[in-house]
């Protein structure tokens, strides 16, 4: 993506560049702080199940409005609600998702499952969002936050997340600048996260029943998710986490004379932790999918449940972000401006009048929009000037299984991005950060019984490039480093 010359530079953490011998001595060390303390993934390239590489990491906390993180923070407990509203109103799914299922395969088959199990009634009522509400700041509105997405399926990073401001900490530290990490907030995504699935399990209140993740044949990600796995085993030592892929539980997977969610025998399943199931690759074969139709119609609580990974889908977040919807499930007028303030233009592209009308004014102006499937996990968006392109070897029916989105613009920092097998010393590039909010919410139809904020993440790109996948290779992990904004340049 081409980056405006003009987009403003937030003020940094400390001063840069570092000296070479200074730079050279801390990069070193901060690898194996990030190796030894499990910010680490597994290696794409050379991947063995025996070692980890790092995870790619900026040395330095990159800046954020202090003003607007803490609106992200305040927000979350609202977002939670919502999306849990969202997710119990089955006649707002349905038309909303109407046209998308017609042209989108993947999707199509994530609403057959739902129509299914809403006809045979749910077995298990109660749900838990583990969500993530994505978010960059948009440098032509005073820094203020705009959502880019949210996550109801796979959340992930809250694991590295917690372990990172401890790293950049250390960084600090070895730069003699220990003053600068009051301004990091405390991050606490990890436990937030877990406590959800075991507040579910508690629900659930079968003594002998276990935590089921449900994982990718190979998971590169394998710290985040372990840390996830031995937080619950060491804090909570009674209760026993199993990781199955769909495959595995289409092979093993049955229902007990309750609907119990049975494994390996008889090891019954009390929560449903969902860390793949979000792409079409995930689903190889009629088994995966049947795999996942066996859990959802099971008495186990499922993080996310059918209507939780619909509420999910770009479409039904394009949808809310009318005025008049949103206000069908916000009640208290404040919220409803404070949540209406943090979506920037989200557009449909159906097959009709509202619809052909932004076809048009995407094909006119595209350089302000970019073009959304209903896919997760990175790498799937069409950008700006592409968008005429894409467009038009679509049909117009095509075009309904995409949604249109005003580009944000953020702000660029300035630091260290540090990969594995990257130059040494590292250079100084221009970046941009996307924060990640974690929310809890468990709840049924009728009630919420927990609903809380749970820390977050902050992931950072170079500024030349689209996304910011952290495995995918341009992205890498950091946490917010929280500035003020002065009278005369605010952030800058
Ligand atoms: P995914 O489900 O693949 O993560 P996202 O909606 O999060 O899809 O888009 C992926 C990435 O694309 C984001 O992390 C962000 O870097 C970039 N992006 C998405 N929407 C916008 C937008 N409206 N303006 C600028 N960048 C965006
Ligand atoms: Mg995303």
């Amino acid at each position: 993506m081409s980056v405006d010359e003009n987009t403003p530079v937030l003020r940094g953490c400390i001063k840069l560049p570092l000296n070479k011998e200074e730079l050279i001595e801390v990069t070193a060390k901060a690898k194996d702080y990030a190796i030894m303390h499990g910010a680490a993934m597994r290696s794409k390239t050379s991947f063995s199940p025996d070692s980890l590489n790092f995870a790619p990491f900026v040395l330095v906390p990159s800046s954020f409005p202090r003003k607007e993180f803490e609106k992200a923070i305040v927000l979350q407990p609202i977002i939670n609600r919502l999306m849990h509203n969202v997710a119990h109103d089955e006649e707002f799914i349905t038309t909303t998702l109407a046209e998308t299922i017609k042209v989108d395969e993947f999707t199509a088959n994530l609403f057959n499952i739902y129509r299914k199990v809403l006809a045979l009634g749910f077995t298990q009522a109660y749900s838990v969002g583990l969500l993530r509400s994505d978010y960059l700041a948009h440098v032509y509105e005073g820094c203020a936050i705009k959502q880019v997405e949210i996550n109801t399926i796979a959340s992930s990073f809250g694991g590295i997340a917690t372990h990172l401001v401890p790293l950049q900490n250390f960084v600090l530290r070895e730069l003699g600048h220990a003053e600068k990490l009051q301004r990091m907030p405390k991050n606490e995504a990890l436990a937030g996260l877990c406590d959800g699935m075991v507040k579910a399990w508690n629900i659930y209140a079968k003594p002998e029943s276990v935590i089921l993740f449900i994982i990718e044949d190979i998971s590169y990600n394998i710290c985040d998710q372990r840390f996830h796995e031995f937080y619950i085993r060491e804090t909570y030592p009674h209760i026993k986490v199993l990781r199955r892929t769909l495959t595995e539980v289409h092979n093993e997977g049955k229902l007990g004379q309750s609907k119990e969610l049975l494994l390996s025998g008889n090891t019954e399943v009390a929560v449903i932790y969902f860390r793949a199931g979000y792409e079409p690759g995930h689903y190889p074969t009629q088994g995966e999918w049947d795999a996942r139709y066996l859990m959802e119609t099971s008495l186990a609580i499922k993080c996310p449940s059918i209507q939780y990974h619909l509420a999910g889908t770009k479409k039904v977040q394009q949808a809310l972000a009318q005025p008049a919807v949103l206000e069908r499930f916000i009640n208290d007028p404040e919220e409803m401006k404070a949540v209406g303030k943090i979506f920037t233009g989200l557009y449909s592209m159906d097959d009709n009048e509202v619809g052909n009308a932004n076809y048009e004014m995407a094909m006119r102006t595209p350089e302000k929009f970019v073009l959304k499937p209903q896919r997760e996990g990175g790498g799937n968006n069409v950008y700006g000037l592409d968008i005429p392109d894409a467009l038009k070897r679509m049909s117009r029916v095509e075009r309904s299984a995409w949604i249109l989105m005003d580009l944000i613009h953020p702000p660029l920092s300035q630091g260290y991005m540090i990969r594995p097998g990257s130059d040494v010393p590292p250079q100084i590039v221009d970046m941009v950060s996307e924060l990640g909010i974690f929310g809890v919410v468990i709840g049924d139809a009728d009630h919420i019984i927990h609903n809380y904020q749970a820390g977050h993440m902050l992931r950072t790109k170079l500024s030349t490039a689209n996304e910011g996948g952290v495995a995918a290779g341009l992205g890498a992990l950091d946490s917010p480093y929280l500035i003020d904004s002065d009278d005369e340049d605010g952030y800058y």
